[in-house]
Protein backbone atom coordinates (compact mmCIF):
# COMPACT_ATOMS: atom_id res chain seq x y z
CA UNK A 1 0.00 0.00 0.00
CA UNK A 2 1.23 3.35 -0.96
CA UNK A 3 2.33 5.47 2.17
CA UNK A 4 -0.09 8.80 1.96
CA UNK A 5 2.77 10.83 3.47
CA UNK A 6 6.36 11.61 1.84
CA UNK A 7 9.25 10.72 3.97
CA UNK A 8 9.54 13.50 5.91
CA UNK A 9 6.13 13.53 7.14
CA UNK A 10 5.95 9.90 7.72
CA UNK A 11 8.44 10.61 10.28
CA UNK A 12 7.03 13.22 11.72
CA UNK A 13 3.84 11.05 12.41
CA UNK A 14 5.69 8.38 13.64
CA UNK A 15 7.58 10.38 16.24
CA UNK A 16 4.23 11.64 17.93
CA UNK A 17 2.33 8.61 17.15
CA UNK A 18 -0.60 8.39 19.67
CA UNK A 19 -0.35 5.35 21.69
CA UNK A 20 -2.59 4.14 24.73
CA UNK A 21 0.14 4.24 27.38
CA UNK A 22 2.00 7.24 25.90
CA UNK A 23 4.60 7.87 28.85
CA UNK A 24 2.48 10.91 30.32
CA UNK A 25 -0.27 9.23 30.88
CA UNK A 26 1.91 6.60 32.73
CA UNK A 27 3.10 9.02 35.12
CA UNK A 28 -0.60 10.26 35.97
CA UNK A 29 -1.11 6.58 36.89
CA UNK A 30 1.49 5.91 38.88
CA UNK A 31 1.22 9.03 41.01
CA UNK A 32 -2.09 8.76 41.29
CA UNK A 33 -2.18 4.97 42.37
CA UNK A 34 0.49 5.90 45.05
CA UNK A 35 -1.70 8.20 46.66
CA UNK A 36 -4.31 5.56 46.84
CA UNK A 37 -6.50 6.12 44.03
CA UNK A 38 -8.13 3.56 42.39
CA UNK A 39 -9.45 4.07 38.37
CA UNK A 40 -10.31 2.34 35.49
CA UNK A 41 -8.62 2.91 31.80
CA UNK A 42 -9.92 3.61 28.40
CA UNK A 43 -13.37 3.11 29.36
CA UNK A 44 -15.30 2.29 26.33
CA UNK A 45 -18.83 3.30 27.42
CA UNK A 46 -17.99 6.82 28.22
CA UNK A 47 -17.52 9.43 25.55
CA UNK A 48 -14.26 9.39 24.16
CA UNK A 49 -13.27 6.45 26.02
CA UNK A 50 -11.53 8.58 28.64
CA UNK A 51 -7.44 7.78 29.40
CA UNK A 52 -9.15 7.28 33.53
CA UNK A 53 -11.87 6.96 35.23
CA UNK A 54 -12.45 7.52 38.70
CA UNK A 55 -16.01 6.44 39.95
CA UNK A 56 -15.64 7.37 43.38
CA UNK A 57 -14.73 10.72 42.53
CA UNK A 58 -17.18 11.14 39.35
CA UNK A 59 -14.00 12.25 37.46
CA UNK A 60 -12.88 11.50 34.37
CA UNK A 61 -8.96 12.07 32.75
CA UNK A 62 -7.48 13.16 29.81
CA UNK A 63 -3.71 13.24 29.26
CA UNK A 64 -3.60 14.90 25.87
CA UNK A 65 -0.74 15.41 23.48
CA UNK A 66 -0.02 18.67 23.24
CA UNK A 67 0.64 18.28 19.23
CA UNK A 68 -2.75 15.65 18.78
CA UNK A 69 -4.92 17.56 20.74
CA UNK A 70 -3.98 21.32 19.82
CA UNK A 71 -3.17 22.65 23.04
CA UNK A 72 -3.60 26.86 23.03
CA UNK A 73 -1.04 27.52 25.15
CA UNK A 74 2.06 25.91 24.14
CA UNK A 75 4.60 26.14 21.36
CA UNK A 76 4.12 21.95 20.89
CA UNK A 77 0.62 22.82 20.68
CA UNK A 78 0.52 25.82 18.12
CA UNK A 79 2.95 25.05 16.33
CA UNK A 80 2.24 23.26 12.69
CA UNK A 81 4.67 21.08 10.79
CA UNK A 82 6.50 23.16 7.81
CA UNK A 83 4.96 19.98 4.93
CA UNK A 84 1.07 20.73 4.60
CA UNK A 85 0.68 23.19 7.49
CA UNK A 86 -2.87 23.89 6.35
CA UNK A 87 -3.81 20.13 5.93
CA UNK A 88 -2.42 20.00 9.54
CA UNK A 89 -4.35 23.02 10.98
CA UNK A 90 -7.53 21.46 9.46
CA UNK A 91 -6.81 17.97 10.99
CA UNK A 92 -6.01 19.55 14.48
CA UNK A 93 -9.18 21.03 14.70
CA UNK A 94 -10.96 18.58 13.65
CA UNK A 95 -9.29 17.02 16.87
CA UNK A 96 -9.67 19.81 19.31
CA UNK A 97 -13.28 20.14 17.99
CA UNK A 98 -14.15 16.29 19.13
CA UNK A 99 -12.09 17.13 22.46
CA UNK A 100 -14.69 19.64 23.25
CA UNK A 101 -18.06 17.41 22.48
CA UNK A 102 -16.18 14.80 24.25
CA UNK A 103 -16.01 17.03 27.52
CA UNK A 104 -19.74 18.63 27.00
CA UNK A 105 -20.87 14.66 26.62
CA UNK A 106 -19.50 13.72 29.77
CA UNK A 107 -20.02 16.68 31.73
CA UNK A 108 -23.82 16.52 30.76
CA UNK A 109 -23.67 12.77 32.36
CA UNK A 110 -22.52 14.60 35.50
CA UNK A 111 -18.84 13.78 35.43
CA UNK A 112 -15.93 15.97 36.28
CA UNK A 113 -13.24 16.52 33.82
CA UNK A 114 -10.24 17.24 34.30
CA UNK A 115 -7.23 17.28 30.83
CA UNK A 116 -3.59 17.10 31.94
CA UNK A 117 -1.37 18.26 29.51
CA UNK A 118 1.60 16.75 28.33
CA UNK A 119 3.46 19.88 28.86
CA UNK A 120 2.00 20.20 32.17
CA UNK A 121 3.99 17.05 33.42
CA UNK A 122 7.50 18.27 32.34
CA UNK A 123 9.99 17.40 35.48
CA UNK A 124 9.46 21.06 36.02
CA UNK A 125 5.79 21.49 36.47
CA UNK A 126 5.33 17.84 37.23
CA UNK A 127 5.21 17.78 40.71
CA UNK A 128 2.72 20.80 40.91
CA UNK A 129 0.45 19.60 38.22
CA UNK A 130 0.02 16.12 40.09
CA UNK A 131 -0.96 17.81 43.28
CA UNK A 132 -3.25 20.34 41.61
CA UNK A 133 -4.72 16.96 40.18
CA UNK A 134 -5.07 15.05 43.51
CA UNK A 135 -6.62 18.68 44.69
CA UNK A 136 -9.65 18.56 42.25
CA UNK A 137 -10.41 15.05 42.49
CA UNK A 138 -10.69 15.23 46.25
CA UNK A 139 -12.60 18.58 45.69
CA UNK A 140 -14.91 16.47 43.03
CA UNK A 141 -15.21 13.53 46.04
CA UNK A 142 -16.76 15.98 47.98
CA UNK A 143 -13.65 15.86 50.12
CA UNK A 144 -12.54 19.07 50.62
ZN1 LIG B 1 1.09 22.03 25.97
Amino acid sequence: MADIFNEEQRSYVMSRIRSKDTKPELLVRKYLHGMGFRYSLHNERLPGKPDMVLKKYKTCIFVNGCFWHGHKHCKAGTRLPETRPEWWKEKLTKNRKRDLRKITELLSLNWNVITIWECELKPKKREATLEKVMKQLLKNGGIE
